[in-house]
């Protein structure tokens, strides 16, 4: 039977590969509504290939615009406009599975509609678990609601545990069913053999230029500075319920092995691949079946080596703020990544350096003094709090 599925930032990168998942699967899956923020253009397209059968875009002009487009092509689609159309259209009961593919914090609200609603989310919004890991890993499981991780890290990971623990997610106990370590890989950026004393006078179109994965410029500068890496490792946490020593972050350069589970025994099970979202969004949407993704298989004979190196703080501070922060709670991980996300725009506007971005991190971190969020309000309060200070630091 055809699955209606919700795609939340349909016109990004991940609700585009998303597409492109369903466009191979044309049977099994019908993009049955489509969010954007103001690409009307992109979105228009979408709308003529996939003709979902209600849209909204983040603000109302965009709405109007796209509305106009739609009639002139005679396409008889709803258009709705605003935070609360995109969260009320994430909870239609016709809808299966939410794709939660806004950027940012403004992907925040609609995901945990959709979890209220029991729906099967599959999650590539990062900042969910990074700021509200607990309330969201408590809402789950409330109201029995499935998570399916897109990240391809949290992919990987969730492809190699036992089933009890991906039926348990966030919950199970990893040491119970044999698991000594989660092993989150990451490609160290382009960075990764640079002088240390170099990387203050880096560029933003060097560090932009991921060497495995295409990606929006944001994330491509966390890669640089592995603050992705850490987000993740904040994000593995919570989702697999796993303790400090229980972590392990590893650099592979070649981005092949996307993550790996070591037991007990003596075995460890890893997810390798093509690097290619198309991969873990099919993964998501077809749990625990397999379809087909479009990405080519692994060519063995083509993979010259794959090779492992421990990361080094000195080169990547912010991997070490992500971590303490992580044990700190929720106020400190969401102040880590609204900081950040001042500072990396401050960097790619050449207003900070390289080496800035950690400073700036750790500076709005030591300011922080207010308590632990109990609800999405609150995050929110932190999450402006950190941007104010970083914008002061930053100007
Ligand atoms: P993107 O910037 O390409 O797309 C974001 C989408 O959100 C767009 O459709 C945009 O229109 C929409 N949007 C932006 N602001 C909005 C607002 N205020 N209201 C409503 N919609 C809004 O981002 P992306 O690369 O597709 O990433 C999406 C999420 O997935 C991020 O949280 C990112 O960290 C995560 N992620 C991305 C990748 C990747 O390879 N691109 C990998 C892992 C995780
Ligand atoms: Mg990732």
């Amino acid at each position: 039977m055809q699955k209606n599925i919700a795609i939340l930032g349909s016109t990004g990168s991940i609700g585009c590969s998303t597409l492109s998942v369903i466009r191979h699967n044309p049977t099994l899956y019908k993009a049955y509504v489509l969010t954007g923020g103001s690409n009307v253009a992109k979105m228009v397209e979408q709308c003529v290939e996939f003709k979902p059968k209600y849209v909204a875009m983040a603000d109302f002009t965009s709405a109007t615009l796209l509305r106009q487009h739609l009639s002139n092509l005679h396409l008889n689609i709803e258009v709705f406009s605003g935070e609360q159309a995109i969260c009320d259209l994430a909870q239609l009961v016709e809808v299966e599975q939410v794709m939660a593919a806004i950027v940012g914090a403004a992907g925040l609200r609609s995901t945990l509609a959709a979890i209220k609603k029991g729906k099967r989310i599959l999650l590539a919004n990062k900042e969910s678990l990074v700021t509200c890991g607990h309330l969201f890993m408590q809402a789950l499981r409330e109201h029995h609601a499935e998570l399916l991780p897109v990240d391809s890290e949290h992919n990987a990971i969730f492809q190699s545990l036992p089933t009890p623990v991906q039926h348990d997610l966030g919950f199970a106990s990893l040491t119970e069913h044999g698991i000594n370590k989660i092993i989150l890989t990451g490609s160290g950026g382009p960075f990764r053999d640079t002088d240390i004393s170099k990387l203050k006078g880096v560029t933003p179109e060097q560090a932009i230029a991921h060497p495995n994965w295409s990606m929006g410029k944001k994330i491509s500068v966390d890669s640089a500075t592995m603050m992705n890496k850490g987000l993740e490792y904040i994000e593995a946490r919570w989702l697999f319920n796993a303790s400090q020593d229980q972590m392990e972050i590893i650099i592979h350069p070649q981005s092949i092995i996307h993550s790996m589970v070591s037991y007990s025994d003596g075995s460890v099970i890893a997810q390798l691949g093509n690097p290619d979202m198309c991969t873990p969004i099919a993964y998501s949407m077809s749990y625990p079946d397999r379809i087909y993704s479009g990405v080519a298989p692994l060519d063995f004979t083509q993979l010259s080596s794959l090779t492992f190196k421990q990361p080094d703080f000195n080169r990547y501070p912010c991997l070490k703020l992500a971590i303490d922060a992580y044990q700190s709670g929720q106020a400190a991980t969401t102040t880590l990544n609204a900081a950040n996300e001042i500072a990396v725009e401050a960097f790619l506007n050449r207003k900070i350096g390289f080496m800035d971005i950690a400073k700036t991190v750790e500076t709005v971190l030591n300011k922080l003094t207010l308590a632990e969020p109990s609800s999405i309000d609150e995050v929110f309060d932190i999450d402006s709090w950190a941007r104010e200070v970083a914008q002061r630091m930053v100007k």
